[in-house]
Parts: structure tokens; C-alpha cells; sequence
């Protein structure tokens, strides 16, 4: 069955309304502004997005169309022939949820910080080039005036500690992060400019200063293989590093649920801006780029970085990629970079790294298409 022919039968199944787009170049969708075209790419609106997702997902089963499901692209690869099948955008399904007990302790309006300047990659700024498809509606001005994604439920959290607040996956991480910490809610300050969605960190198990999502996540839900919504509690023994059970399984994560202690809203503030300011210091947003290559195993003892620093490859170019001068386990997109400029600067440094050190680098970032 062509994509066309799908999308067309699975409008039949569950109404759609959202930004659908054929051969849509996947450049507008990756940190690393880099990926050829997807055959399809819908982003379901928050409305539809449960029902149509699950629609779609059954009939592109039956029918053997792949599906890949994404979040903020900011892990991803994507080759430069692009994607085949279906390329599902999760980010409209977005908002936070704050379990409530009838307590009385009042969420703090919103502050107005600034973003992050992500000057170098248009596809992270807010309204993104993502929406700027083609034949699309524009992004529409979100519920809050501040924040980019509607409150589910905006309660009062009770006053125990911890809270429970749950955000859907398509949530950007950092819009997260604020939006806690403006509510003197601590816990996430860490993951501060992280970039990609929470759907992305949980899947990932993203992990920032020696500190695993996991470890606050509570519980779950998401669309399992029979295409029905599970919550499940977390298993942390099924956790490890960069690893999550969601890995190798064919489910879309809906929602996650962490538990954070309540803090001093001053100090967070100050820890979640510390944290940002780090990243940009230690140059993460200069260039477009995927993030770290290669895991930290700490059975290397050094991480990845330093290694590929020691093996003297800090600068060296492909095309239009770059190891960065300043971070041996970035590798920046200079401008105009291929996926396949990208690929042999990653094989040439496993090469290298094992040639001299014996060690075999093991990637985190993840090849699509
Ligand atoms: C500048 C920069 C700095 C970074 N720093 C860090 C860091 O400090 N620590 C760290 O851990 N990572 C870091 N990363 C990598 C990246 O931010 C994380 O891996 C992030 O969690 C990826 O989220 P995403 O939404 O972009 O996922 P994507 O890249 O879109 O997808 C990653 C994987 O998750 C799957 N996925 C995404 N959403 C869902 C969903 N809802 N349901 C099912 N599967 C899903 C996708 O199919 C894919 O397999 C960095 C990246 C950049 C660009």
C-alpha cells in the first residue's frame, strides 16, 4: 500500500486534523538539521493524537508500512535518503498534569524567562520551521501566553512531598523544567536545556550530571503493541544507562509521571539557569548537532570526549561535518552536512579508538532511515 493510499484508509478509521506532508525533508525535524526526505510525515493535533496515532498504527501493521515515531529529533541521524513509510510527530501531544489531593498550595503564575538561543538551529526555536510545512495551518499561539503547551489539569498539587506531575511526551523537556521550577517544584533542574521532548528523554533514558531520568521517573503510559493505553509503574531494574524497556519495543510513550520534591522557588530558578548557562558555555548550541556520539562507557575510564581528544580528531572535517574543536564527542554540522559526511567521521574514530585503546565505542545517537 502507498503512503498516500494509508493516510487516505486511516482518516477513514479516526479523524485526523493536524500537518501531514509527503517526502517532507526530515533536515526541518533533526537537531542536526540533517535527513532526507520521509515518504509521509503527520503531526497529529493534541485532540486527535491518541485516537488517530492508534489507528494508524494498527492499519500501518497490517498493511507493513514502518512507522517511526518521533520526538524532538535531537538524537536522530536520519540518512540522507531519507525515511520509508511513515514518520509520526509527537510533538503537538503536549501539557503537564499535577496529581492533586486538595491541597492548597497554589502554582506560581509563569515567569517569563527567556529560552535558550538556539540561534544555529532554527528547527529548535519556538513557533519551529517543523510547522512551517507546507500546506499547513500555521502553529497556532498556544493556551498559555508563556508556555508553549496547554496544563491539563491545572490543580493544586497536595502539600505532602513528593508531587507527581505527569507531562505528555511530545512536551519539549526544557518546557518541562521551567515549568516546574516556576511552580517551585524541584527535581528536573539538571535537565535544563536539554534538548527533545520527554517522550524522547524517557525512551533514551536521557541521562544530565550523573543523573538518570529514570531514577524520577514513577509510572508510564503508553500505547502498547496491542495498541491499547497501559500505565506501567517503573521498574528501575529495567532501567541502566541510556538504556529504557521502551528500546525494541513497539509502543508510543503517552505520558510520563515523575516524582519531584517541592523547593525553594529562588534556588530552583537559580540551579535550572546554572544548568543552561553550562550548556551553553560548553558550546552544545553553536552548531546543529545530534548531541553526544558515542555512550560514556565507564569501563574506558575517560569518557567518550576525551578519548576521541587524545586520538587528536578533535576538528577534523567531512564534508560539511565536523568533530567539534571544542568537544570530541560532538559532531557538528558546519553547514550543508550529509548524514553520510557524519557516517565516516563516526566509523573513522571507532576505527581509530580501537586501533589505539582497544576500545570499542559504543553509539548512543541513533540512525534512522
Ligand atoms: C546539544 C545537545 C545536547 C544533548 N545533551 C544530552 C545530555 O546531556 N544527555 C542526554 O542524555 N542526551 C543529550 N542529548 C541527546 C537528546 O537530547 C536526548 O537523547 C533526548 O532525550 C532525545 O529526545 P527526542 O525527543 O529528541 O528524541 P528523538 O531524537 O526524536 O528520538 C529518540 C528515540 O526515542 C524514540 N521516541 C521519541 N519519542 C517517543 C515516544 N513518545 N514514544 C516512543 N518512542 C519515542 C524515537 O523513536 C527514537 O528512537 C543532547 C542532544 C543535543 C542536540
Amino acid at each position: 500500500m502507498t503512503v498516500q493510499a494509508l493516510f487516505a484508509r486511516s482518516q477513514t478509521m479516526a479523524s485526523f486534523s493536524g500537518i501531514a506532508a509527503f517526502d517532507e525533508p526530515m533536515s526541518r525535524h533533526t537537531t542536526f538539521n540533517i535527513g532526507g526526505p520521509a515518504d509521509l510525515y503527520l503531526k497529529p493535533d493534541t485532540g486527535c493524537f491518541v485516537s488517530y496515532t492508534a489507528a494508524l498504527l494498527g492499519l500501518a501493521r497490517t498493511e507493513a508500512v514502518p512507522v517511526f515515531i518521533l520526538g524532538g529529533g535531537a538524537n536522530l541521524l536520519v540518512a540522507d535518503e531519507g525515511i520509508r513509510g511513515v514518520v509520526l510527530d509527537t510533538g503537538s501531544w503536549t501539557g503537564a498534569s499535577i496529581e492533586s489531593e486538595g491541597g492548597s498550595l497554589p502554582l506560581a503564575p509563569a515567569s517569563a524567562s527567556a529560552s535558550i538561543a538556539y540561534a544555529f538551529a532554527p528547527s529548535f526555536a519556538t513557533p519551529s520551521p517543523k510547522d512551517a510545512v507546507p500546506g499547513s495551518a500555521p502553529k497556532t499561539p498556544s493556551l498559555n501566553s508563556y508556555y508553549p503547551f496547554p496544563i491539563i489539569h491545572y490543580q493544586f498539587p497536595r502539600r505532602e512531598e513528593p508531587v507527581h506531575v505527569g507531562f505528555r511526551s511530545g512536551t519539549p523537556t526544557d518546557d518541562a523544567v521551567r515549568w516546574v521550577a516556576d511552580n517551585g517544584i524541584s527535581g528536573l533542574e539538571d535537565f535544563a536545556g536539554l534538548p527533545g521532548t520527554i517522550g524522547g528523554a524517557v525512551w533514551m533514558n536521557a541521562r544530565c550530571y550523573e543523573r538518570s531520568i529514570s531514577c524520577l521517573l514513577v509510572e508510564t503510559t503508553f500505547l502498547d503493541e496491542h495498541l491499547k493505553p497501559v500505565t506501567a509503574p517503573t521498574d528501575l531494574a529495567a532501567f541502566a544507562y541510556k538504556k529504557s524497556p521502551f528500546q525494541g519495543r513497539n509502543i508510543v510513550i503517552l505520558e510520563a509521571v515523575f516524582s519531584l520534591p517541592l523547593g525553594d522557588p529562588a534556588l530552583i530558578a537559580e540551579k535550572t539557569a546554572a544548568r543552561r548557562a553550562e550548556r551553553e558555555a560548553k558550546g552544545h548550541f553553536r552548531y546543529p548537532s545530534a548531541g553526544s556520539i558515542f555512550k560514556n562507557n565507564r569501563d574506558f575510564g575517560k569518557p567518550a570526549g576525551k578519548i576521541i581528544e587524545e586520538l587528536g580528531l578533535r576538528g577534523l572535517q567531512i564534508g560539511g561535518a565536523q568533530i567539534a574543536p571544542w568537544h570530541g564527542n560532538f559532531i557538528i554540522n558546519t553547514g550543508g552536512a550529509t548524514a553520510n559526511d557524519v557516517q565516516r567521521l563516526i566509523t573513522l574514530t571507532e576505527e581509530k579508538a580501537f586501533q589505539t585503546f582497544g576500545f570499542k565505542l559504543e553509539r548512543e545517537i541513533i540512525h534512522v532511515g
